[in-house]
């Protein structure tokens, strides 16, 4: 099974903006473009959509994958109110930043069609993406 472990964050030199780039524990099976990545590798912000090569980002270290929360969903509302510990499930690194990609940031076509139905049906688009899109609407 292929499978993320953890994620690199780099920032645009540019603009600022921070994207996660994810590392692969064990790969098998499919290999995915994003495998072991040079720094050689072409990459594209998603903000300012200046491209250069991985090295000319600035790296800025390591996201663990969150823990899984083990609190059955509809029970993390009533948790938060009884438990002053609970924070809630953490969010995942790409909920956070967008992927550092090879293309510019396309809103119609950044996540897979079913992503895009499960948003658009359940709501919580990430920020970033919220964001990316309006000033992708601006532009044109
Ligand atoms: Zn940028």
């Amino acid at each position: 099974m292929t499978r993320v472990t953890s994620f690199n964050l780099f920032q645009c030199s540019e603009c600022g903006q921070r994207h996660v780039l994810p590392n692969y524990g064990s790969v098998s099976g499919y290999i995915p473009r994003d495998f072991n990545v040079s720094s050689d590798s072409l990459r594209v912000c998603q903000r300012c959509s200046s491209k250069k090569p991985l090295r000319n980002f600035i790296p800025l270290g390591v996201i663990y994958k969150p823990e899984r929360d083990s609190t059955p969903k509809f029970l993390r509302k009533i948790r938060k109110i009884l438990d002053k510990n609970y924070k809630g499930e953490e969010p995942y690194p790409s909920e956070l930043y967008p992927d550092l990609d090879i293309k510019p940031f396309d809103a119609a076509e950044y996540f897979p069609p079913s992503v895009m139905k499960y948003y658009e049906t359940y709501g919580g688009y990430p920020n970033w993406y919220v964001e990316l899109r309006a000033a992708q609407i601006k532009e044109r």
